[in-house]
């Protein structure tokens, strides 16, 4: 097989990933980064990696195998994901679960008029915990599927708290609650609140002069985003912030809550921890488009999800391989 030729579109967190992961992969080679911005000022992080306009790319359909998308969920991918399937081979990580059956619709007609396959919504949430629940769900039918997320940064409930008047800076934590994991592996199937799941943890770094109280109050009543959820708030230096809360770490746990007869109670846990949510969303990015180029070698176009590619398709060993050595 050839060395897999993958452009990378757009050039932020989970772009820098995917360029990191490429270089892991030894049948993969990274054709180029692709921005929409001056591609003069967009520094990639090894030197022989070209960046290029993202209005190049029509004219390179012959040079590149794959793109990866790796523009944001709410305005990027929608746009991005049906124009560029529409001439490439794609993979994306939308992540807005309400919009995913919509945006499965406007790829897969792109996809299948030009003849390409665009895998969509890969990542871990979705893409791996998706996978997780469908196995729990199919296997033990009788039983209850949970999701836990954190301990992890959450980019938007970060941006909530730094835009309360007061503060400066600021991060925020989703923390699984350890009582309610612990009553799930238990096998109690409890029915769980939103407040008895997870609970927040925000750090923050106040403006000069900014009321502590009135800012902690602002930040735990705040609707939709503190007030559902028990909400701890710490007031730290901006050193501190820097020294210890510079990290994007994620993860979670996908728990199928079962039983197969009245005596036999059945429990299946997924668990991620990871100290870099953009890396590993990358990662798993890069092993589904060696999945999209294999699709497409075969003539099996059009979008996909992860539920409807086959395991095999990811590794880079061959079907011969796997057998001999994984099953
Ligand atoms: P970023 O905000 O870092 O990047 C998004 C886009 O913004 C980039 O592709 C880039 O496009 C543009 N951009 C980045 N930096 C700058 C800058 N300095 N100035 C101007 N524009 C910039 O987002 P992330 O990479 O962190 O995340 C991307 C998406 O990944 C998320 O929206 C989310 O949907 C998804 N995701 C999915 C997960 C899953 O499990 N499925 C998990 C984690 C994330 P350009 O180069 O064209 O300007």
């Amino acid at each position: 097989e050839n060395v897999i030729r993958v452009g990378i579109v757009g050039y932020g967190n989970l772009g820098r990933g995917v360029e990191r992961s490429i270089g892991l992969n030894p049948d993969m080679h990274v054709a180029g980064v692709f921005t929409r911005r001056d591609p003069a000022s967009v520094a990639p992080l090894s030197e022989g990696t070209a960046v290029r306009a993202v209005e190049e790319l029509p004219a390179l359909a012959d040079e590149i195998d794959v793109l990866v998308l790796c523009g944001g969920s709410k305005s990027d991918l929608p746009v991005q994901s049906p124009q560029l399937a529409s001439v490439f081979s794609i993979v994306d990580s939308f992540d807005t679960h309400a919009r995913i059956p919509q945006h499965y619709a406007a790829v897969d007609a792109a996809a299948r008029a030009a003849g390409t396959t665009a895998i969509i919504s890969t990542g871990w949430d979705p893409g791996l915990f998706s996978l997780q629940r469908l196995y729990g769900e199919a296997i033990l039918p009788q039983g209850e599927t949970y999701t836990f997320w954190g301990r992890g940064l959450s980019q938007g409930h970060s941006d909530a708290i730094r835009r309360v008047p007061g503060v400066a800076a600021g991060v925020q934590y989703t923390i699984p609650s350890d009582d309610a994991v612990s009553r799930v592996r238990a096998g109690e199937r409890p029915e769980l609140t939103t407040r008895e799941k997870h609970t927040r943890e925000c750090f923050v770094v106040l403006e000069d002069g900014a009321d502590a109280d009135a800012v902690r109050e602002a930040i735990v009543t705040m609707p939709d985003y503190f007030e559902p959820y028990d909400t701890t708030v710490h007031f730290i230096s901006a050193q501190e912030l820097a020294r210890d809360h510079a990290g994007v770490p994620h993860g979670g746990f996908v728990i199928r809550s079962g039983s197969t007869s009245s005596e036999a109670s059945q429990s299946v846990e997924f668990r991620l921890a990871l100290e870099s949510n953009p890396e590993f969303t990358a990662s798993v990015l890069v092993a589904y488009a060696r999945a999209a180029v294999r699709l497409a070698a075969a003539g099996d176009h059009g979008a996909k999800t992860p539920f409807d590619v086959a395991p095999g398709l990811l590794s880079p060993k061959t079907p011969e391989q796997l057998r001999a050595e994984l099953l």
